[in-house]
């Protein structure tokens, strides 16, 4: 019998203060940039979406930056999560820079597995701000290349440029992988197997 029940993934947005996680989130979630608000602390959003006939769950845990009183709570999230984002902001190439650590404090504190498979997401944001963009995609996207499983996307929070394309992005690839490591994998895979590339997805 297919599996239709719904499915819990969680995701975890890591990278400098100001590059966008917050944006980026309330973007996805409630579909609009607010720049009123201030993120000094970890949060946790769910939002339901249908994907590929699938309702998925995504848990989202919105780091601030690591102050050093989160570092347990983040130990514990990123213990717990399907898919880590790594985000930097294209016009800051200390945020770009900064990644390798944000990706290194993440191997070490969430310890999967197998780290070489662990999926990452590299999202550069702000390329609405494109006349200050001091990282080329080229150069993240050979970085992202060097690591292995890992994808690159460059978007804009403030302009909703291709935010919703990117999470489906992630959900796709998570449940395949989840469907890999499943004891029934064979099953979950049969719906991915299902997927059209030009589906008109469905959001919740
Ligand atoms: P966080 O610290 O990574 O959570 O960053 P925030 O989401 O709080 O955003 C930091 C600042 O960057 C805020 O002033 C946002 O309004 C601004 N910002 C976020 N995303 C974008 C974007 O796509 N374009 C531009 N121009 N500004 C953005
Ligand atoms: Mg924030």
């Amino acid at each position: 019998m297919m599996s239709t029940g719904p499915v819990s993934l969680k995701v975890i947005a890591l990278g400098e203060y100001g590059v966008g996680k917050t944006s980026l989130f309330y973007q996805f979630v409630h579909d609009k940039f607010d720049n009123r608000f201030l993120s000094i602390r970890d949060d946790c959003v769910k939002k339901e979406v249908v994907v590929d006939g699938r309702i998925v769950i995504l848990e989202i845990i919105d780091s601030s930056g690591g102050f050093d009183i989160y570092r347990s709570l983040l130990r514990l999230y990123c213990n717990e999560v399907d898919v880590c984002i790594l985000v930097y902001d294209v016009t800051s190439p200390e945020s770009f820079v900064k990644l390798e650590y944000w990706r290194d404090e993440f191997l070490r504190l969430g310890d999967p597995q197998v780290p070489k498979h662990f999926p990452f997401f590299v999202i550069g944001n702000k390329i609405d701000l494109e006349e200050l963009r001091a990282v080329s995609a080229r150069k993240a996207e050979e970085w992202c290349e060097s690591k292995g499983n890992t994808e690159h996307f460059e978007i804009s929070a403030k302009d909703n440029m291709i935010v919703k394309q990117v999470f489906l992005d992630i959900i796709r690839t998570v449940l395949r992988r989840k469907a890999i490591e499943s004891d029934d994998g064979q099953q979950v895979v049969k719906i991915q197997a299902d997927v059209k590339p030009n589906r008109t997805m469905c959001w919740s």
